[in-house]
């Protein structure tokens, strides 16, 4: 079978972070992706990991501490828009847009401070560096966020990025795709 949507994504993110990096989870959610990126970069690296819900916080913090890795991800409990205030390189990002799994179904990621977020991280990355957009939008403000992160990221300049969209075409029911940026000059 062909691997889903989030396997590619870490399967790219994979391919190009190195351990000892600073990585970015731009959507903390249930803590599978920053613990994922945790294990990535190892102990000499840094996951600087976003939500807005303390219980999303509360439970990545109990999944990073059982799996012993709790020293190496910094978790800020604010809007991914606060990546703005960040001035290191980073290797990867990765955003998981929606609503939170097994929470609140009306709290969701929204369109306007997404493409705030993605502007932001984007200036972050280093030469060869990822950001993974996961793109959920069988929620209610999904279709509208959905259009202004692909119109987006499809105004991106070739020159410095490249734009991967990966998608299965014949599912129904808004299935989830993604949209891989890699920033160009290594
Ligand atoms: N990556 C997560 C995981 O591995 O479990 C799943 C993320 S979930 C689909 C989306 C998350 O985005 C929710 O936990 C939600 O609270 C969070 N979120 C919504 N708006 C946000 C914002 N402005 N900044 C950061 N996180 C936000």
């Amino acid at each position: 079978m062909f691997p889903n949507v989030l396997e590619v994504a870490r399967a790219l993110i994979k391919e190009r972070v190195r351990a000892g990096e600073t990585v970015i989870d731009a959507t903390m959610g249930n803590g599978n992706d920053t613990l994922f990126l945790a294990q990535l970069v190892q102990e000499s690296g840094r996951v600087i990991a976003f939500d807005i819900q303390p219980l999303a916080m509360e439970k990545t913090k109990e999944r990073l501490v059982r799996e012993g890795v709790a020293d190496r991800v910094e978790m800020r409990l604010v809007s991914h828009e606060e990546i703005q205030s960040l001035q290191e390189r980073v290797g990867a990002i990765m955003f998981n847009l929606g609503y939170l799994p097994g929470g609140d179904k009306e709290i969701t990621t929204q369109a306007a401070s997404t493409i705030r977020a993605i502007e932001s991280g984007l200036k972050l990355l280093r030469p060869g560096g990822i950001m993974t957009v996961m793109i959920y939008w069988g929620h209610s403000a999904g279709q509208v966020e959905k259009d202004a992160v692909e119109s987006f990221c499809q105004m991106l300049s070739q020159m410095d990025y490249l734009v991967l969209k990966y998608q299965y075409i014949n599912q129904q029911n808004q299935a989830p795709f993604l949209l891989a940026v890699e920033r160009r000059g290594e």
